[in-house]
């Protein structure tokens, strides 16, 4: 099946989990931004210099390295019958690129997901991830930053995609495989 999807929600909101569970069952890769990003830092790569720059202050890195990361990606032949991004598009102007990367491959999205979660939750979800994953940019200061750049720069774009009809809002509290389950759903219902 050809499924090009799109996974929304703040950071906590269990993105990164449904992402895999979600694309094994779909059949289409899971491409996580953050991960690629994370594998370069690992890799000490120049990208993953310039990212960390960036990640570890819970800034965004800069729009033109990842779009042009995110277009290399979607070139790859295993992205041609679909995919389900995970943390991208994350402010408009990534919206916009995103548009133009399928455009010129004449593709477009199917659904854009959004995983809903009270705020509350997920402080204390990220600091629990700190202790079992030690990700640098999961400490209490620069998960408030993250946050706050998510407030400002990711949550309006939902409202991009609900003006094209494409938007999908999944409450993302209760087990894991009851979320899934739930975005399976979702999907079937509009592909
Ligand atoms: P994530 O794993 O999705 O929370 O991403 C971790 C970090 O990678 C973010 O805080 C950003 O610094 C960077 N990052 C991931 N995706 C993007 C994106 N679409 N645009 C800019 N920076 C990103």
């Amino acid at each position: 099946m050809s499924a090009r999807l799109i996974l929304l929600g703040a950071p906590g909101a269990g993105k990164g989990t449904q992402a895999v569970k979600l694309a094994e069952r779909l059949g289409v890769p899971a491409i996580s931004t953050g991960d690629i990003f994370r594998a370069n830092i690992k890799g000490g790569t120049a990208l993953g210099k310039l990212a960390q720059e960036y990640s570890s202050r819970g800034e965004l890195v800069p729009d033109e390295v990842t779009d042009s990361m995110v277009r290399d990606r979607l070139a790859e032949p295993d992205a041609a019958q679909g995919f389900l991004l995970d943390g991208y598009p994350r402010n408009a102007a990534q919206v916009a690129a995103l548009d133009a990367t399928l455009t010129e491959a004449g593709a477009a999205l199917d659904v854009a997901l959004e995983l809903t979660v009270d705020p509350e939750v997920v402080v204390p979800r990220l600091l629990k991830r700190a202790e079992i994953e030690g990700r640098e940019d999961d400490t209490e200061p620069v998960i408030r930053r993250r946050l706050d750049v998510y407030a400002e720069e990711t949550a309006p774009i939902s409202g991009l995609y609900a003006a094209r009809g494409l938007l999908v809002q999944v409450d993302g509290l209760g087990e894991v495989d009851q979320v899934t389950e739930r975005l399976l759903a979702a999907i079937d219902s509009r592909i």
